[in-house]
């Protein structure tokens, strides 16, 4: 089976963490990716925000969340009240996954598979261990499933406080939407509100 185990170191801090994520092949999809998108942000967070994958300008700038959906999610957060200092951001997958028709053509984001998500778990459960963030904010329904397990509905649950054990650590989660599908919908002022109203329950959660 795929898996990042082998590739995780058991001891140091959030820099020799990523240091050793460059070097992950615990799944296909180093090999097409330019890099490893690790996580960013302060090393004792109060909120851990979890995306899905890096997207085409993650994966070539090496940094989570710097394109389009970034930018928008950073606007959300201040709407919200969460300071950038206390926000720690990541991937449940740290590899870009796309298809593309040729070379030079644009490369399209595909949704990383249920074993591609498990591979990586091991790093987002190191990240968890390190950061102990005090909430996660989950984004979207490829961070729910690989978080809370493939029985995730998004719809359900976003802007709740849900209480779950994740990686053997008791956690307090607010799922919400991923902000590229504030991106792609069809009434966006309606979806980038409701992105704020849920990161809203997430401020006051963190009192
Ligand atoms: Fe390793 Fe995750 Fe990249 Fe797969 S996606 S190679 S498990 S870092």
């Amino acid at each position: 089976a795929y898996t990042a185990e082998p590739f995780v170191p058991g001891r140091g801090g959030l820099a020799a963490l990523r240091k050793a994520a460059a070097d992950c092949r615990g799944c296909p999809l180093h090999r097409d990716a330019t890099q490893t998108v690790f996580g960013e942000g302060a090393a004792h967070a109060r909120v851990m925000l979890v995306g899905e994958q890096p997207g085409d300008q993650e994966d070539r700038q090496g940094k989570p969340f710097v394109g389009p959906a970034g930018k928008l999610l950073d606007r959300a957060l201040a709407e919200a009240g969460i300071e950038p200092a206390d926000a720690y951001v990541t991937n449940a997958v740290k590899h870009f996954k796309f298809t593309q028709a040729e070379p030079r053509k644009r490369r399209i984001h595909k949704a990383p598979s249920l074993r591609e998500m498990t591979a990586c778990g091991p790093w987002l459960a190191k990240e968890l261990e390190i950061v102990e963030p005090e909430l996660i904010v989950v984004l979207g329904a490829t961070a729910g499933k690989a978080l809370l397990g493939s029985s995730f509905r998004v719809t359900q649950v976003r802007g709740t406080v849900l209480e779950e054990e994740i990686h053997g650590r008791r956690e307090r989660l607010v799922p919400t939407v991923h902000p590229s599908a504030v991106l792609r919908a069809e009434d966006r002022e309606a979806a980038y509100r409701g992105l704020v109203a849920d990161l809203e329950v997430a401020a006051r959660a963190l009192g």
